[in-house]
């Protein structure tokens, strides 16, 4: 893509109002708008790397036999109210609106209740068991913060999966393999390392559930890490003595940290079978409640969380997983000269063997081309300038480190 052709623009000051480090840099860099309090636009860059963060999530959720749906957005207050979630006072997050015809209805917060009630559809027998179905879908909680930027808004996208077992101990099976791939994802985009499965309150059908907390200052949670075990517990059950014989985790080996809840795994039992009737005929003929769980992760927060981490002083760093562009093409010359003649031609070469390239074709300065380059926070600069016609290298800057190689043409393309 041509910068040129990008309607969006950096700019140096951050917002006035925008207290979070990740918003104030998504919106210097022109990734994100923001709307309101706890209400952002994605851009063209911003949508890219939330694109990106999305796929990863759908591999490893297709990597463990997860169906793909997209439910509504619009909720019935009847299928709600079965499980008793349609209560301000049970749920306090509801967003409500009224049809024109007379009836209220709610904007889904989560979708257990919805697809229970879908699957009475396509669940009657052992045999159409389990199902694991998950959806990209955009969420309305009416949250009382929203002082941390994208990773709490009050419209959002969720990657929510839910499971439906015969049974608990066919339901902890996935349960297991929702954590692996739960792992395979903060990994895969750069947060594995200060990512640790986390010992939480559960419900009723289990006495805890885990979520995927990642140690940041920036982070709304305090948690309570055990580094070599790779574990933490929560402070909502730090002094239930418990959840120590449950985890194997040591008190005295547990250190205090601040950490963004990137995402969460949760038994739900038969709470929303038995509500909205959910049940199967087991082999012997009996009605047998189905079991089910629950799994959400925030793509949105999960980038938030990346810019909190990774970026420096200069501006966003991205992991080439998730980043816009793998290459920022960088030419020095004005239009129409033999530098951005070599820089045209080196950027069509790309476009054509398939690299992701941003290419900043505009007539600007040295210095304002690099400071918003530093800004985007593209993994891999290449500078077209002087050098390209003297002696055919490009400089190739390294984001991340700041590392600088020269570099023939048929090494870039290699
Ligand atoms: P929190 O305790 O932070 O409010 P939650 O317990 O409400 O989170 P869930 O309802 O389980 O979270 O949602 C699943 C995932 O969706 C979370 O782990 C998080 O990644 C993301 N998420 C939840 N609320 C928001 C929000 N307001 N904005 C962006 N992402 C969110
Ligand atoms: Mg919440």
């Amino acid at each position: 893509m041509r910068q040129s052709r990008l309607f969006t623009k950096a700019r140096r000051e951050a917002p006035t109002g925008e207290v979070a480090k990740n918003a104030q840099l998504l919106v210097r860099a022109g990734y994100i708008h923001k709307e309101m309090a706890g209400v952002y636009d994605f851009l063209p860059l911003g949508l890219r790397t939330l694109h990106k963060i999305i796929g990863i999530i759908r591999e490893e959720m297709n990597a463990i036999g997860g169906e793909e749906v997209l439910l509504t957005t619009l909720q019935n207050p009847e299928i709600w109210k079965k499980s008793g979630r349609w209560d301000d006072t049970v749920v306090d997050v509801w967003f409500k609106t009224y049809l024109k015809n007379g009836g209220e209805l709610g904007l889904g917060n989560t979708h257990e209740e919805p697809l229970a009630a879908l699957m009475t559809e396509h669940i009657s027998s052992y045999k159409d068991l389990p199902r694991y179905i998950y959806q990209f879908q955009n969420k309305f909680r009416n949250e009382t913060r929203a002082k941390s930027g994208i990773m709490r808004t009050r419209e959002f996208i969720m990657k929510d999966l839910y499971s439906f077992s015969k049974d608990a101990d066919s339901h902890k099976e996935y349960y297991e393999k929702v954590a692996i791939a739960y792992e395979n994802i903060f990994k895969r985009v750069g947060i594995g390392d200060k990512t640790y499965r986390t010992f939480a309150s559960g419900g009723s059908f289990s006495k805890y559930s885990h979520e995927y907390q990642t140690v940041c200052d920036a982070g709304e949670d305090t948690i309570y890490i055990d580094v070599s075990k790779k574990l933490a517990l929560n402070k909502e059950v730090y002094d239930d003595s418990e959840v120590y014989a449950t985890s194997g985790i040591t008190k005295e080996n547990l250190k205090e940290e601040k950490a963004i809840e990137v995402g969460n795994i949760f038994t739900l039992g038969t709470k929303f079978s038995d509500a909205l009737g959910l049940s199967y005929k087991n082999a012997e003929g009996k009605a047998t409640s189905v079991y089910m769980g629950s799994y959400g992760i925030g793509p949105a927060r999960l980038m938030g969380t990346i810019v909190e981490l990774l970026s420096d002083e200069k501006g966003l760093v991205w992991p080439e997983s998730v980043a816009p562009f793998s290459i920022h093409l960088v030419s020095l010359g004005k239009s129409g000269d033999d530098i951005s003649k070599i820089a045209d031609a080196l950027y069509e070469d790309f476009v054509k063997t398939g690299v992701e390239v941003l290419y900043d074709d505009r007539d600007m300065s040295v210095g304002q081309k690099f400071t918003e380059s530093d800004l985007l926070g593209i993994p891999k600069r290449i500078v077209v300038g002087r050098d390209a016609i003297a002696t055919g290298t490009f400089e190739v800057c390294e984001r991340a480190n700041g590392e600088v190689v020269k570099k023939l043409r048929t090494e870039l393309l290699a």
